[in-house]
């Protein structure tokens, strides 16, 4: 083994580490008021103030400052967090928080180590959801599960509580439209009238498969307002996926586009 083979990362079982820890100036324009809650659907569902915008700027800050460390408690406030960013438009201060958990999850990625089950969940998840060609492999067996009953019997004998986040994410299943099976938006959209713009569109992921009516409806509007539209071929992920949970290799391969499985 080279020397470079067995550099290893220290994990920081106490904090941050020195790589782009959440910046305290922007920290301390949180002025601690709570607008952000009332709009911030983790605190809404759970009631903490640790899964509260607030909260968690609270626990950034204190990691910051060595109070408190990575731990098991702390980094669940993190994972709840959805990454809508409901906070940063409601909030007065102009606190910007977007930019405070996207340096935190990579945080997280790098120095808290999560367990066998979950590190296999999110490597299973991470390489499947961003990319379309191997979620539609998976259409099949889904619309299979959906229409022929095995859906309505599997909520009916209550199995999948044994396994919540399973149960949770069966639960927010979309229904498997026929559009789901492939892209149908042409690759160049001419503008209705005359033309006063040319825009690229990005269909996404999930998006794609599972929501290809509102992309159709977005081009039609485009088109009906001048725009004429691009969908470039054999267009991956963005990489908002990975990189707002954090898995920044994975997010840098797909914006370079070293990785361009579809
Ligand atoms: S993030 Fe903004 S809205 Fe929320 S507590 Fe801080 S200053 Fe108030
Ligand atoms: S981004 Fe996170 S903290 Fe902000 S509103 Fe959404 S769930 Fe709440």
């Amino acid at each position: 083994m080279t020397s470079e083979s067995t550099e290893i990362m220290p994990l920081n079982l106490e904090g941050f580490d020195a790589e782009h820890p959440p910046d305290p100036k922007l920290i301390d324009t949180c002025v601690h008021c709570g607008f952000c809650l009332s709009t911030c659907p983790s605190y809404r569902v759970l009631g903490k103030e640790t899964d509260s915008p607030r909260g968690r700027i609270y626990l950034m800050d204190a990691i910051n400052e060595g109070e408190i460390p990575l731990s098991t408690a702390v980094v669940q406030h993190f994972d709840s967090c959805l990454g809508c960013l409901a906070c940063v438009t409601t909030c007065p201060s102009g606190v910007q928080y977007d930019k405070l958990i996207e340096v935190t999850r990579p945080q997280i990625e790098r120095n808290y180590p999560r367990t066998l089950p979950e590190r296999i969940f999110r490597k299973l998840l991470f390489n499947l959801v961003p990319y379309p060609r191997r979620l539609r492999a998976l259409l099949v067996p889904l619309l299979v599960y959906q229409k022929l009953g095995l859906q309505s019997f599997v909520r009916s004998t209550r199995l999948l509580e044994l396994f919540p986040r399973l149960a949770s994410m069966e639960s927010i299943l979309p229904s498997v439209p026929a559009s789901a099976f492939q892209d149908s938006i042409p690759t160049f959209v001419p503008a209705q009238g005359e033309k006063r713009y040319r825009v690229g569109m990005v269909l996404g992921c999930v998006q794609r498969l599972f929501f290809a009516d509102v992309n159709a409806a977005t081009v039609r509007v485009l088109s009906a307002n001048g725009c004429e539209v691009v969908v470039p071929k054999d267009q991956g992920c963005c990489a908002a996926l990975p990189h707002h949970q954090g898995q920044e290799e994975q997010a840098k391969a797909m914006a370079r586009r070293d990785d361009r499985q579809l």
